[in-house]
């Protein structure tokens, strides 16, 4: 098969990536399992927040809203609120000052106010909480469904079960790509390969640029309260996290593991400790456990994607690191992919947000 880009990985990355230049060029994406979004898109807590990652993160996912929010059926409300313990109330006021800038929305809530929201707490336990108010919800399989139909809609080729295991760079400079059954040639190579986005690099014949994956864990339980009207709670401290989940609550303890690129499973030891500092911070009771899953958060060295082609190789593109933001921050970095290759530019509308081409390139990396 030949096409002008080939894309490997069939996560949230690759599939917007290729929803967006599915009009302008013949494109592949190539997933080595044998459903899309397998690994840390379908592992993901789902929330767009404004108030969570380092600012260039914060501003990727401010540039996105429209795209989350202009298509129907992608996102539904769900106000974050982060909340400190008595005798915090520092940690709360720092935690407000760094993000209402960006965030004007945010509020400041009394112990009372915080109570109100979430029933999980008692009044004189807790510092108060700082809410934002427009945080959302994300249905992320509609999300993937939308890319892929996209892509499909315009006679675009999405191949599961199609892991590549071989990259040559041919006589005429193009890729030659071994995937599965499929032997595909490119002129541009998109890396989408998230936890494993170094590993293709190296098959490429190109540096790693030290990803490193992170595993996080969360479970299901029912709540001994109603928790559908429940804000996503965040501790300050990002010590742990929960949220409505249907009629149930998820939660986590907002671990970071090292780990290799593997298909994550949930360490029963983070599971219990999620539980211990959720029951700790509140009046819950978990009893039983439901589901437990894991997925990794892979990061660039200073926790910003890696998004442009690398400047030690022709036609090799990165689009990684997205971290533990990668669902929300999708729209922008399909569409900052997209430019790229084909102006070789970033649009006004996303540079409108403060986003540079120069903190998402691959170059900072390289000496
Ligand atoms: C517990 C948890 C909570 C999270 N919460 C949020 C959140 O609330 N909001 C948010 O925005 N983000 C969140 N994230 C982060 C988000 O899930 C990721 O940033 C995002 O899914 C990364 O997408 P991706 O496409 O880069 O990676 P992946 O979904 O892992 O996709 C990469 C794909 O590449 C494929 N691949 C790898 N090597 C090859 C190969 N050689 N050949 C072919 N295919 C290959 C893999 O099979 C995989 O399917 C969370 C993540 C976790 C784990």
């Amino acid at each position: 098969m030949d096409v002008d880009i080939a894309i490997i990985g069939g996560g949230i990355a690759g599939l917007s990536a290729a929803a967006w230049l599915a009009n302008d060029r013949d494109v592949v994406v190539l997933e080595a399992e044998n459903s899309l979004g397998y690994h840390a898109t379908g592992r993901s807590a789902a929330a767009y927040t404004e108030c969570y990652g380092s600012e260039p993160i914060r501003r990727l996912a401010q540039a996105s809203h429209e795209y989350l929010t202009a298509n129907e059926g992608l996102t539904t409300p769900l106000p974050v609120m982060f909340v400190a313990q008595k005798g915090n109330e520092d940690r709360l006021n720092r935690l407000f000052a760094s993000f209402q800038p960006l965030v004007p929305s945010l509020e400041q809530l009394s112990p009372s106010d915080t109570v109100e929201r979430c029933s999980a707490f008692h009044r004189d336990a807790i510092a108060g909480g700082v809410l934002e108010p427009g945080a959302l919800n994300i249905d992320v399989h509609a999300l993937q469904t939308d890319y892929t139909r996209k892509v499909r809609s315009v006679g675009q080729t999405i191949l599961t079960s199609a892991p590549v295991t071989h990259i040559d760079r041919d006589d005429g400079s193009r890729w030659s790509i071994i995937a599965g059954d499929h032997t595909i040639s490119a002129g541009i190579l998109v890396n989408a390969a998230g936890a494993w986005a170094d590993h293709v690099a190296v098959m490429a014949g190109v540096d790693p640029l030290g990803l490193e994956p992170l595993l996080r864990s969360v479970f299901t339980f029912e709540a001994s309260a109603d928790s559908t009207s429940w804000p996503l709670v965040v501790d300050a401290d990002e010590q742990w996290y929960f949220k409505p989940e249907g009629p149930h609550v998820l939660g986590s303890a907002a671990s970071e593991i090292p780990s290799e690129p593997v298909d994550a499973r949930a360490p029963e030891l983070d599971i219990a400790l999620g539980i211990e500092k959720i029951t700790n911070a509140t009046n819950l009771s978990i009893r039983s456990v439901r589901n437990t899953w894991a997925g990794l958060r892979t990061f660039t060295p200073d926790r910003v994607p890696v998004v442009g082609f690398d400047p030690s190789a022709t036609g090799f593109f990165w689009l990684a690191g997205q971290g533990g933001y990668g669902i929300k921050t999708s729209p922008v970095l399909g569409e900052i992919t997209s430019t790229l290759i084909l102006n070789d530019t970033v649009d006004d509308r996303v540079t409108a947000f403060g986003v540079t081409r120069a903190e998402l390139a691959p170059d900072r990396f390289r000496p």
